[in-house]
């Protein structure tokens, strides 16, 4: 799986035609969906008798780059050493993956009648922008109901209910080209951003802080503007990463930054500039009283949940009307560093949870 390299160039194929022919060697057939020549999606699906609910397994297939920082072994070479594998995604999440494949296929191999049906969702970009997760959701009409939705990222086994939305918004600011020795005849727009950034450095998006999930950031991380040194830039672009709490709407903190960028314009009027959403993923807060998350926590032997800082492809299953846990093994600090690794025996306890929750809930 780490060895299949499924970054956002690369794609998720190769990772989606694993998964399919590990579950076949157990008869579970997977359907992989492809789009925009490197995405894909798989989802495999273990019938039942249906007199109970099912559950749902979202996991994705993709990872992040290796970054530029030297790694003590090749980030994509998978090498297994000291009772751990090394690589890029080992942790985040091709760990969480191995460990619910194999476990349905020792469901399957058991002979055990199932009362509800098993899905296993393998998500593109969700590194990026759900495009995958999105997709399956879209489409989702025809799935049977839903006792319960795992995530299976690493939480070192801790059960999270909860983690803040994320929406990242670009600011494009737009002047006029011009060459670089006449300016006057050109409008920059690296200067129209100053403005810009000097209106975001005082500002706060508007929030009540929340008992679990604290407080909502922002933060300005990227800036791109200007082609050549002897050219007045025509435009300028600003990526800002907003932490949302679950009673935030996003639309309304898109409607404000719009409102800021009226401002500039009424008082500079060669000003102009529009803000675009990149990203919108919503809030995550299951309801940790109930029936299905106590069962849960009672089966992996936790007696309390947790909420986290990070976002995951979560809140996208929410609209299919069950609770959504997170769970699954590996450290969530070794996401998206140099080294990241992933501990054999936490993939090996994580099968054995997966197992418990499946024939605790579906047989
Ligand atoms: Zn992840």
């Amino acid at each position: 799986m780490i060895q299949a390299q499924t970054t956002a160039e690369k794609g998720e194929l190769a990772a989606a035609e694993i998964i399919s022919a590990e579950l076949g060697r157990w008869g579970v057939h997977c359907r992989i969906e492809t789009w925009d020549q490197t995405r894909a999606n798989v989802v495999a699906h273990v019938e039942s008798t249906r007199r109970k609910a099912a559950l749902l397994f979202p996991c994705h297939l993709d990872v992040v780059g290796p970054g530029e920082a030297q790694w003590k072994h090749p980030p994509f070479a998978a090498v297994e050493t000291d009772g751990k594998v090394y690589g890029r995604g080992a942790a985040d999440m091709k760990g969480g993956i191995a460990a619910i494949v194999t476990a349905i296929g020792q469901i399957v191999e058991s002979g055990t009648e199932l009362q509800g049906d098993i899905l296993l969702f393998g998500a593109a970009g969700e590194e990026t922008d759900s495009c995958g997760a999105r997709r399956f959701v879209q489409r989702a009409g025809t799935l049977p109901k839903l006792a319960g939705v795992v995530v299976t990222e690493p939480t070192e086994f801790e059960v999270i209910t909860a983690h803040r939305g994320l929406l990242w918004l670009e600011v494009t600011t737009k002047g006029k080209a011009a060459h670089g020795s006449t300016p006057h005849l050109g409008i920059n727009a690296i200067a129209s951003m100053k403005a810009v950034l000097d209106e975001l450095e005082g500002y706060k998006v508007p929030f009540e802080p929340h008992e679990l999930l604290g407080e909502c950031s922002m933060s300005i991380n990227k800036i791109a503007g200007g082609e050549a040194i002897n050219m007045v830039p025509d435009k300028c672009s600003l990526g800002v990463d907003i932490r949302t709490l679950p009673t935030q709407n996003h639309q309304d903190i898109v409607a404000d930054f719009e409102r800021l960028l009226e401002k500039l314009k009424q008082s500079h009027p060669r000003f102009a500039a529009d803000v675009s959403m990149l990203r919108d993923v919503q809030a995550l807060e299951t309801d940790s009283s109930c029936d299905f998350v106590r069962d849960f926590c009672s089966v992996v032997g936790c007696s309390d949940t947790r909420a986290v800082g990070f976002t995951t492809d979560g809140p996208h299953f929410a609209p299919l009307g069950a609770p959504v846990v997170i769970f699954g093994p590996g450290k969530p600090e070794l996401c998206h560093k140099p080294d990241e690794y992933i501990d054999l025996a936490d993939v090996e306890k994580a099968v054995e949870h997966y197992k418990n929750i499946l024939l605790r809930f579906l047989s």
